[in-house]
């Protein structure tokens, strides 16, 4: 909840310069109905905005970006508020603009394998949209159901899927784009290439700080005939890990490979009652999608990888029934988790596939040191982990503890040439842990592009990139093996 109260009296100057712009109905300004868009999936960090609003179409988009640049208003974009890295989370003196209404398919071609969406449409929209063509949208984040195209693109979110079919980045072809200047541009186009640098690429995963998205062209990819599910037991997990590689190393890219170890699957088991082994210290999921013909091929070769990287029970899905029954206990690990601890703080963040065993057992001795529990869950064919840190934020210091111990992990992330986020972004979760991960140089380059895209730096700011004296404020706490980040700026 926010601390400090809102300015009434610049609250409403705001608000009465939108409203003379924007139909009836479009501004939120009384806090009752400001309440529901405090925080975002990262709940624990929460700030009324001072202003809500609903555009209906892009010149409404258009009208408030014009008045927040003319009275100086910071702005925060926000599609269905699941990001997990607090990226929707609101400034105090700011605007949020919600996507809410911007939710109509424009057109799916089924000829040309595209469709043209507004950035409030559900992710699985998309898919049930095309369905009736025989295609689909390929990333599927597990918020599928709830969060919006524009916050995947903001995010370049990913999903199960996304080993084998790439992520939002590799899956869209053009957006449109209001900037804080007020105009429209087009990055990308809908062939392959497009002229020019590579813009499209740059403001994917920008996580609303260049501009906001108004309208989404995608790719749109058959739906595979027939897919089958291996669940494979592991009696550790280091083991576990390295069958992961192996089935890499062995020129295979399964639809999905999932990793779950003991914890995950026994806080799963009960809720969803997936059949998975309980006994085992780390389970994979490796998904095989296509013909009939190539998915038999595909399940017999991987598993006789994972027989020979030491799996100690296989089973097959038999029917799709059993196919969406193994994965419910993967999609349902974070409610899972709700369950059995009052609290948990969901981490993102990747490593090379190589390394899944050595930072899972540095994890293991991380429960110890920070004295919480840790369960993990995630893309392991990405590398891409998602350790589930358990807490009780009634308890006195565990969620000061909980958050140490999510940068620990982020920096063993940096330490095995990993990174800091795999597909939850950084927002403001993560921005000191970009000081770990950057050096100065970079961090000015992110800075000059934020810049080429948003002079009055109106636009999500204090998210995602760190400017030099925050991390040099950083540096005064965390020390990564002796070494001060930015030992070269002034400390205070
Ligand atoms: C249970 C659960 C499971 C999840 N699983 C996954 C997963 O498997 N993979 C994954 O990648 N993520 C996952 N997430 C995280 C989250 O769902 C994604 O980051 C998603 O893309 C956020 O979409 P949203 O519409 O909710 O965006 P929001 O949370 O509203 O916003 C996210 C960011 O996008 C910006 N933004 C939103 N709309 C626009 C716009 N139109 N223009 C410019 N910027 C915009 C916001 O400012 C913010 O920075 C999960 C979250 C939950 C709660």
């Amino acid at each position: 909840m926010s601390a400090i109260p809102i300015d009434t009296g610049r609250r409403e100057q705001v608000a009465a310069a939108l409203r003379a712009r924007l139909p009836e109905r479009s501004v939120l300004s009384d806090p009752e109905d400001t309440r529901p868009y405090e925080c975002d999936g990262l709940a624990a960090y929460r700030q009324l905005p001072m202003i809500v609003t609903l555009p209906s179409n892009e010149d409404e988009v258009l009208a408030i970006l014009n008045v927040c640049r003319e009275l100086n208003v910071p702005i925060v974009p926000r599609g269905a508020g699941t990001g997990l890295s607090g990226g929707a989370l609101p400034i105090l003196d700011g605007v949020v603009i919600s996507t809410a209404r911007l939710n109509r398919i424009v057109r799916v071609d089924a000829y040309a394998r595209t469709a043209i969406v507004q950035p409030g449409v559900r992710n699985l929209a998309i898919s049930e949209a095309c369905a009736q063509y025989g295609l689909y949208y390929a990333p599927d984040p597990s918020s599928q159901i709830a969060c919006t195209i524009g916050g995947n693109v903001a995010e370049n979110s990913g999903g199960v899927h996304c080993l084998k079919y790439g992520l939002t980045v590799h899956n869209v072809l053009r957006v449109r784009v209001a900037t804080i200047d007020g105009e429209i541009i087009e990055l990308g186009s809908e062939a392959l290439d497009a002229p020019g640098l590579d813009l499209l690429a740059v403001f994917i995963g920008s996580e609303g700080m260049l501009g906001i998205v108004t309208e989404v062209t995608v790719k749109l990819v058959p739906k595979p005939a027939t897919a089958q599910v291996i669940m494979a037991s592991f009696d550790d997990v280091v083991t576990g890990g390295d069958a992961v590689a192996s089935v890499i190393a062995a020129g295979i890219i399964p639809a999905g490979l999932e990793m779950m170890d003991r914890m995950s699957v026994r806080m799963v088991e009960p809720f969803v009652k997936a059949g998975y082994d309980t006994d085992a210290a780390a389970i994979l999921l490796c998904e095989a999608d296509g013909t009939a013909l190539e998915v038999a091929e595909e399940i017999e070769r991987m598993t006789r990888v994972l027989r020979s990287a030491g799996a100690t029970a296989i089973a097959v899905s038999q029917s799709e029934a059993e196919r969406m029954r193994f994965w419910s206990g993967r999609k349902n690990a974070f409610p899972a988790a709700g369950r059995i601890s009052p609290d948990y703080y969901c981490m993102d963040g990747t490593i090379p596939r190589k390394k899944l065993a050595q930072v899972l057992t540095g994890i293991e001795e991380m429960e110890r040191t920070f004295g919480l529990r840790c369960s993990n869950v995630f893309h392991a064919g990405d590398g891409n982990l998602h350790p589930l840190i358990l807490f009780d934020a009634n308890q006195p210091g565990e969620f000061e503890r909980a958050e140490a111990f999510g940068a620990a992990i982020l920096a063993l992330c940096v330490e095995v040439g990993g990174t800091i986020t795999g597909e939850h972004g950084v927002g403001m979760e993560k921005i000191n842990s970009m000081c770990v991960q950057f050096g100065r140089k970079e961090l000015d380059m992110f800075l000059a592009v934020k810049r080429a895209f948003d002079v009055p730096m109106l636009l999500n700011p204090d998210k995602a990139i760190p400017t030099p004296h925050r991390c040099a404020e950083f540096g005064k706490m965390h020390v990564t093996k002796g070494a001060l980040p930015f030992a070269d700026l002034p400390r205070f």
